[in-house]
């Protein structure tokens, strides 16, 4: 077999993915399975995997300001959701026979071990996958911040955002039938251009390290491994 282009990723999922299509459920037990499938097919493929997932179908902190909870302590309520969704996809992981540690970035001995970056880069070492809860631990910050840092920490070769769309268009493809997608785009040209892949102390974060994003569909089965292949699967954004 062909070795995979990246040997080390950091996955990316929004909270809200969890949720399905229909939103009807917080966490829907079958898309859980799905990406628990589609993970397993690139460890399979011996690339080392980290996952940080959202907190949005549970609970964003900004969301809730105005109804007197202050922002802080909702944020630490959101860091939480991402917890409990951290939880869920390590138990999918789990039961389709993958090895998994959560480290949460807020203590939590019951649940987690703690965030220990040497930790985490052994655990990787030894194929387990390692899902990062509870974000950065700080209020202000967001999941795809989390990413970013938790990918530079472990030296990851990418961080791949699954997302609903497969890649970053010139325009909404749900509301512009013209709208094309970008195979490659540079940092540069995607903050130029006000493309909000993330949001800006993710991709900052990104650019200095030179870390590379990659933006795909993580609802189209086979997606993930045609990526780490080497096809061109969504949108890469690079120097
Ligand atoms: N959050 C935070 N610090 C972090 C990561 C997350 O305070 O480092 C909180 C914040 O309130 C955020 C919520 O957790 O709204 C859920 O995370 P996020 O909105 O990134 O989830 P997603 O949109 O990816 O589902």
């Amino acid at each position: 077999m062909s070795q995979p282009k990246y040997k080390r990723i950091l996955l990316k999922l929004s909270g809200e993915a969890l949720s399905g299509a229909d939103k009807k459920q917080v966490i829907d037990f079958d898309i859980l399975q799905q990406f628990a499938k589609e993970v397993k097919t690139i460890v399979d493929a011996g690339v080392q995997v980290a996952v940080v997932i959202g907190g949005g179908n549970i609970f964003r902190g900004a969301s809730v300001e105005k109804s007197g909870i202050d922002r802080v302590q909702g944020d630490h309520m959101g860091m939480l959701a991402t917890v409990i969704n951290s939880m869920a996809i390590q138990s999918s992981l789990e039961k389709f026979g993958m090895v998994t540690r959560l480290l949460s970035a807020i203590k939590m001995e019951q649940v987690a071990e703690p965030m220990i970056r040497r930790r985490a880069v052994r655990h990787l070492e030894k194929g387990r996958i390692v899902i990062f809860g509870a974000g950065t631990g700080n209020p202000y910050f967001t999941t795809d911040s989390a990413g970013a840092l938790r990918a530079i920490e472990i030296n990851a070769d990418a961080v791949l955002k699954g997302t609903r769309v497969d890649g970053i268009y010139t325009a909404d493809p749900e509301k512009d039938p013209n709208a094309t997608r970008y195979e490659k785009i540079s940092y540069d040209e995607a903050l130029a251009k006000n493309l909000k892949i993330m949001d800006l102390t993710a991709f900052a974060l990104c650019k200095e390290n030179n870390l590379p994003i990659i933006v795909f569909d993580m609802n189209k089965p086979g997606n993930l491994l045609r990526l780490i292949n080497g096809e061109s699967v969504g949108t890469l954004v690079t120097n």
